[in-house]
């Protein structure tokens, strides 16, 4: 008998430990930070208005399914900072250099420049996409400048000018920092294709690089290929991953899920995936409308970005305007401006939608985004 309590006393001990076990496994890489894990996460249905008012919306995490089976810890890359990318990225601008810059300043470096010289000048700015009311401004701001200083340096006057084109005061600083007890939470929005899935990946490496911890929502749930190349990303720098497990969920329950687990995670910058389907602007408008109140329940949205193909032009700028009238973008990431001679983009799309360009991606690499730099750009696309 007494061996029979014996027994049974030590079978009840065992069963105690291997619950604590399940829990502070969980604990503890919640601890760990930075980084979290990456590990996908299934999210429940979308929370409806009365859900997100009594806290419960989005479904919660099985405890027992996370702390099963974890993976075999894949290696860890540690992006470098993203400080003076811009400069040391500068080569991959060489075909707007060569369109603009060369042409530029073959002609700035003659000896007097006639009508027909200016007028030239003009329609290579307006080739680069700069737009033609900027680019006829431009050239009379330099016309009179040439005439009013006496100044043979052309290439010091045009590099001031295009600086100030472009809008050397606008605030193209990014938040991501915690507030309120809570991460900073980005929405990237724009049509498929523009490279708006990979450029959250390079941001996520851009703000671990700097510092940060991040978590990553796949709430493009109409791509089926866009959680897994997330999952990708994340997992190469150790950023957490929320997606779901099926092909076409509410994307907004996925943003809340993601929003809610960075919030466990004490991660700083939570960053959503959207998907970038234009079909009618209603359906964009309800879409990316549903995902920010919903969202909103639980934190502010920090940041709109809208994700730009600078090899599109006109095409670009027209989607630019349709989003802008359906959400309310912080800033333009303009994506492959390594593959275009139109670099002027940059100063039309600001124009067009009164927001600054914050990143521009300048490559496929994984570290080929960089923090958008006037100066630098300018640099660039003159040459020196
Ligand atoms: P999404 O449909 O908008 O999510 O687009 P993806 O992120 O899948 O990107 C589409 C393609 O654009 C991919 O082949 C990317 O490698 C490519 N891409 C993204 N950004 C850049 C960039 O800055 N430069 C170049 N050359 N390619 C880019």
């Amino acid at each position: 008998m007494e061996y029979l309590i014996i027994i049974i006393a030590i079978l009840v001990g065992l069963g105690a430990g291997g619950g604590y076990l399940l829990v502070s496994s969980r604990r503890h890489r919640r601890a760990t930070l930075p980084p979290p894990k990456p590990e996908p996460k299934a999210p429940g249905p979308a929370p409806t208005d009365t859900d997100e008012r009594a806290g419960a919306g989005g479904g919660g995490l099985d405890l027992a399914t996370e702390a099963v089976a974890e993976p075999a810890a894949p290696e860890i890359e540690v992006p470098p900072p993203s400080a003076g990318r811009m400069v040391r990225l500068r080569g991959r601008l060489a075909r707007s250099q060569s369109a603009f810059g060369s042409v530029l300043l073959g002609l700035l470096s003659r000896d007097s420049l006639d009508d027909a010289g200016w007028e030239e000048i003009e329609d290579t700015l307006i080739t680069a996409d700069m737009g033609v009311a900027p680019a006829r401004h431009l050239v009379e701001q330099l016309r009179t400048e040439v005439k009013v200083t006496g100044s043979k340096d052309v290439r010091a006057l045009l590099r001031a000018q295009l600086i100030e084109a472009i809008g050397p005061d606008m605030d193209r600083s990014l938040r991501v920092s915690r507030h309120g007890g809570r991460p900073a939470v980005l929405l990237m929005v724009g049509v498929n294709g523009t490279g708006k899935t990979t450029t959250c990946g390079k941001l996520a490496r851009v703000l671990i690089g700097d510092g940060h911890t991040v978590l990553l929502g796949a709430a493009d749930t109409f791509r089926a290929a866009a959680a897994d190349q997330l999952q990708t990303w994340g997992s190469r720098v150790g950023a957490a991953v929320v997606r779901s497990d099926r092909d076409g969920a509410d994307p907004a329950s996925v943003a809340f899920e993601a929003v809610k687990e960075g919030t466990e995670l004490s991660v700083d910058t939570v960053i959503i995936d959207t998907a970038g389907r234009l079909h009618t602007k209603a359906g964009l408008m309800d879409e990316l409308g549903k995902i920010k109140r919903v969202v909103s329940r639980q934190a502010d949205v920090d940041e709109v970005l809208l994700v730009l193909d600078a090899t599109t032009g006109q095409n670009g700028l027209r989607q630019a305007r349709v989003f802008a009238e359906v959400v309310d973008v912080t800033g333009i990431v303009l994506t492959k401006l390594d593959g275009t001679a139109k670099g002027g983009i940059v100063i039309s799309v600001q124009r067009e939608l009164g927001v600054p360009v914050k990143l521009v991606g300048l490559g496929e690499g994984p570290d080929d985004l960089a923090p958008f730099e006037p100066a630098a750009f300018v640099d660039a696309i003159l040459g020196s």
